[in-house]
């Protein structure tokens, strides 16, 4: 059993492979600056003897059908794969599935013309992604592929959550509604901070908090999303590393009148010009709670945006849930910051919410508890894991549609 998990950027091309029933992790690979003249490919993988090896490539690599070649001649030279035609299948990363696709799919001709369908919607990443759908189908014709869409687990939110209050016509004919993204990573932390605390998910009300630089909150109520933090795009919500999140929408029309800025200047100040970066320079949280602890002041105010604007989430979403059992933190950031994981519980105990400092200090790379003893809710750190997740949805989807493999 192999399922080979591809995530197709513009420029870019990931790629893990997954081995036997449980899904062990076997090789990863990026393929970086496709289309340049100083490409890179990076295989890691774990050989007979159990050691870490790493193979790496660098020369021009024109397009994702050459990307594609060396992936599949490095998973050759490191003994894990001798033919694409070994996979039980290939599991696609898909940012935006719309309304069209509520569950992982398996790939034939409806849906990449539903895909494509959904380009408008996600300009930069959908074309991205359906090359890795047509090359990989060049590549291995036979071997099902399934796509695992980004927005899925967020289809359960209710109108009244994605809706936004503007003239309904726009939701009927130009599909602006919120979408939410991060899907498959909300899904898997919330599964398994389920099997963490030993109960079933359907009788927990959830909080996750995926924050990696670009960062995004769930409410998940009995395993199902009820609203999230990012909408139409990935630009709304929490502060990210370069993007704004929420804003007042009047500021658009002030820069534009005021500064003489056109759609494409906004677009680029809001999405790669804001955030973090915006705030101090910088878009690295390391550096940034580094640099706050020596007292820099446009650190201290980045930090501070961040957090307040996470706990403002925080207690929306507590709102929203009608209370909550548990909160899980993720992503880069949420992983690794005990900064901004104590700074947005502050002054949250009668909520509640309390952080044990000395849990929360501890640096780990397993799922942990950082809540005082006793504490009402549980405050949880849960490495992500997308590619898993896509491998478990694809190896899911195919399985139901052969019968138990
Ligand atoms: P991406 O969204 O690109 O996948 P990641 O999930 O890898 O991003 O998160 C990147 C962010 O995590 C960066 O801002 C980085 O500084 C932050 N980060 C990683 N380790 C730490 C740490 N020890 N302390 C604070 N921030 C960290």
């Amino acid at each position: 059993m192999k399922i080979l998990v591809l995530n197709s950027g513009s420029s870019s091309l990931k790629f893990k492979l997954f081995m036997q029933k449980k899904l062990l992790a076997s090789a990863s690979g990026l393929i970086e600056q496709i289309g340049d003249e100083e490409s890179s490919a990076l295989l890691t993988f774990i050989d007979d003897l159990g050691n870490n090896k790493k193979l790496q490539l660098n020369s021009p690599i024109p397009d994702h059908r050459k990307a594609i070649k060396v992936m599949t001649v490095m998973l050759r030279e490191s003994g894990m794969l001798t033919d694409l035609k070994e996979l039980t299948g290939i599991g696609h990363r898909v940012v935006h599935g719309g309304e069209s696709f509520q569950q992982p799919v398996r790939i034939d001709e409806n849906v990449i013309a539903a895909i494509k369908k959904l380009i408008p919607l996600a300009p930069l990443h959908n074309p991205a992604n359906l090359i890795g759908i047509e090359v990989a189908a060049e590549h291995a014709p036979r071997i099902p592929q399934v796509a695992v869409f980004d927005t899925a687990f967020h289809q359960s939110i209710p109108a009244h959550a994605y809706l936004y209050a503007l003239p309904y016509y726009l939701y009927k004919k130009k599909k602006i509604r919120r979408y939410g993204f991060h899907g498959t990573s909300h899904a898997y932390v919330a599964r398994q901070a389920a099997q963490y605390l030993d109960t079933p998910i359907e009788e927990l009300n959830i909080i996750t908090l995926h924050l990696g630089n670009g960062a995004s909150a769930a409410a998940i109520q009995g395993g199902r999303c009820i609203d999230t933090s990012m909408g139409m795009t990935p630009l709304e919500g929490l502060v990210m590393g370069t993007r704004s999140g929420d804003i007042d929408p009047a500021i658009l029309f002030y820069l534009a009148r005021e500064s003489g800025l056109g759609i494409d200047e906004l677009d680029t100040l809001l999405n790669k010009k804001s955030g973090l970066k915006g705030i101090c320079g910088d878009n690295d949280m390391r550096r940034i709670c580094e640099s706050a602890a020596q007292e820099n002041r446009h650190a201290k105010f980045a930090l501070n945006v961040f957090c307040y604007r996470l706990k403002k989430y925080i207690g929306s979403y507590m709102a929203a849930l009608g209370g909550v059992d548990c909160i899980v933190f993720t992503g880069g950031i949420g992983e690794n910051s005990g900064t901004v994981r104590w700074k947005c519980c502050l002054g949250m105990e009668r909520l509640g919410i309390s952080l044990d400092s000395r849990k929360n200090s501890l640096q780990q790379n397993d799922i942990r508890e950082i809540q005082k003893k006793g504490s009402q809710i549980s405050l949880l750190v849960i490495p992500t894991d997308e590619e898993y997740e896509i491998a478990s949805q694809t190896l899911q989807v195919i399985s139901d549609n052969n019968g138990a493999l």
